[in-house]
């Protein structure tokens, strides 16, 4: 293990990986570094969630970069109960209700599923999506860890200090209760839906602390031995022979068992997470905003951790939500809220990495669906060119380096990385005509022709995606297919005349540098100005005038795609047809 270096202090992880591998010395000096992440596969696991993973991952990262050993666990709340059916999940009815209660890995995958439970089947799309975006973790299924009965010393512990554990849940119950009391209702019920779905997915959210009867208290769940649900009630416990009693309020069914040999149930989730920091020793773990408040799982589980299973808890930052800008109605088949499979769609990995990179965890941001994903990827061009010559910052630098790669070695990238708002209106242009495609691309820039398409990949393909599945039909660009002649005979002199200037201009300028002179040039022509004038209010007027006739005469419309690489995209002998020739 390398020896202990002091942090360059550029961004938010590496100050976090210096915290954590001087916990870690401290507390098991020589031992991997272990982070955590926690996820429900309780349906589509959003794009909200991956701040979940991303932020551990980032530390962890960082952390092997320094040649440290590190355990990024990703504890799979596979053994939760299921809570709801989630809205507008293929292959999925009314009919799946009869399974609420149940653990998440017991209950069918949607129909047509190749994957054998609901669980197993959500997680995939989740695992694939890790893999893209370069997260190396230790996965462990909660499913197998109880059934195995990997947790049974912990169980019996928890049950044999119930009533400290309950002691502690209390103070909280009190605090809560009172602070609650302070708030206006409407307050409370103030809750972006977003939000409250994004936490839906992750089991983290759930804030149940196990319940109290006659019998007393139990941190633990039975699931039912007849209908496998846990609505289930612990009736009596012995300490002496772990013999408990429950019965079962949606079926009737009870039964006797004994806890030292019984694998079929659960800590309460504001016990049983406590109880796995302590068991794998974890240093880092973030949590969502929700868990800031008094009483949450996470301030209930510090308390918890020390005082009934003598460990300590994680360094946990609060990270806040990430929203989405303009996912179009298009994904109601995941019931309107993208996932990170969505995202990798339209992105590649490296600017998705980038996005959680750059922002501190508490600070919120945006996942752009919509044109802001344009300019987000003219941001990153222009970070790389910085990076390239030297005058980028250092924590530009930082996040960059941690977006391109991980200590793994470099992500896969785009050869030829040419403008993403080019290759979208390419796209949208050509309809993914390959041949038109690379005609196009290869007119871009003349003096270093693109040879073939793969040099453009995978950006052109997430390109290609944003503008079939993110852009709506309506401002889709359909290039005519005749002039229009009634627009070109009504024109007065001038009119005609740009457009002559233009059309003489086409085979000089032929490149997206050509174009964009030529088509500035017009204007400045016909209002007697030297071709680099500086602009002046009334060309600007001109320019915008004769550039929304272009778009008329070429796809019926007054704006559009850029007009250069609109004119390359038509092509030279359309171009001529349609401007009237
Ligand atoms: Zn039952």
């Amino acid at each position: 293990m390398a020896s202990s270096q002091s942090s360059t202090e550029t961004d938010w992880v590496s100050r976090f990986a210096d915290d954590v591998i001087a916990e870690s010395e401290r507390r098991a000096p020589g031992k991997p570094v272990v982070v955590a992440s926690g996820l429900s596969p309780s349906g589509p696991i959003h794009l909200g969630n991956l701040r979940e993973v991303m932020t551990p991952h980032l530390v962890a990262d960082e952390i092997r970069r320094r040649g440290y050993t590190v355990r990024h666990l990703i504890s799979w709340d596979d053994y939760d109960r299921y809570r709801k059916v989630p809205n507008g999940v293929e292959g999925v009815d009314d009919s799946w209700q009869e399974h609420i209660g149940k653990p998440l890995t017991s209950v069918p995958a949607p129909a047509g599923s190749a994957y054998p439970n609901w669980a197993e089947h959500f997680k995939a799309a989740m695992v694939q999506a890790l893999e893209e975006l370069g997260v190396e973790y230790d996965p462990i299924s909660q499913t197998e860890q109880y059934t195995a009965g990997t947790y049974r010393e912990q169980v019996l512990h928890a049950m044999k200090h119930r009533a400290d554990i309950d002691a502690v849940l209390d103070r909280y119950r009190t605090k809560k209760d009172g602070a609650a009391g302070g708030k206006k209702p409407q307050q409370q019920k103030k809750v972006d839906e977003a939000e409250l779905e994004a936490a839906e997915g992750s089991g983290a959210a759930d804030e149940d602390d196990g319940s109290s009867n006659t019998a007393g208290y139990f941190p633990y769940k039975p699931y039912c031995g007849n209908c496998e649900k846990d609505l289930t009630v612990v009736t009596s416990y012995d300490d002496d022979t772990t013999e408990l009693n429950y019965t079962c309020s949606a079926c009737g069914f009870a039964e006797t068992v004994r806890l030292n040999e019984f694998n079929r149930g659960k800590l309460v989730w504001k016990v049983d997470w406590p109880m796995r920091w302590a068991y794998e020793g974890v240093i880092f773990e973030p949590s969502g905003v929700d868990h800031s408040s008094p009483g949450s799982s996470f301030v209930v589980g510090g308390q918890i951790v020390r005082e009934v299973f003598d460990g300590v808890q994680p360094i946990g930052p609060m990270y806040a939500f990430v929203g989405i800008s303009g996912m179009a109605k298009m994904s109601s088949s995941k019931g309107g809220v993208p996932t990170p499979a969505d995202a990798l769609k339209i992105m590649e990995a490296p600017l998705l990495r980038w996005l959680y990179a750059r922002r501190k965890p508490n600070q919120s941001f945006k996942i752009a669906f919509d044109q802001e994903i344009q300019r987000l990827y003219d941001e990153w061009d222009s970070l790389v060119r910085k990076v390239a010559d030297g005058t980028v910052l250092p924590a530009d630098a930082a996040a960059y380096a941690r977006a391109v790669g991980t200590a793994a070695g470099e992500l896969p990238g785009t050869p030829r990385p040419l403008p993403y708002r080019t290759l979208a209106s390419v796209a949208d242009i050509t309809a993914g005509a390959e041949d038109q495609t690379l005609r196009i691309l290869s007119e871009l820039d003349p003096s270093s022709p693109l040879t073939s398409l793969d040099e453009a990949r995978p950006r052109l393909d997430r390109a290609e995606n944003w503008i079939t599945t993110q852009v709506p039909a309506e401002s889709r660009t359909i290039v005519r297919d005749e002039p229009d002649k009634e627009l070109l005979g009504s024109l007065d002199e001038q009119g005609r005349e740009s457009l002559r200037l233009l059309l003489e201009g086409l085979d000089s300028h032929w490149s997206l540098d050509g174009l964009t002179t030529l088509v500035y040039g017009v204007p400045k022509v016909m209002e007697g100005l030297e071709p680099d004038a500086k602009p002046t209010p009334e060309l600007k007027v001109a320019q915008r005038s004769f550039f929304a006739l272009l778009y008329r005469l070429l796809v019926g419309r007054d704006t559009g795609p850029r007009l250069p690489t609109l004119l390359l995209a038509v092509g030279a002998d359309r171009v001529r047809t349609l401007l009237g020739a």
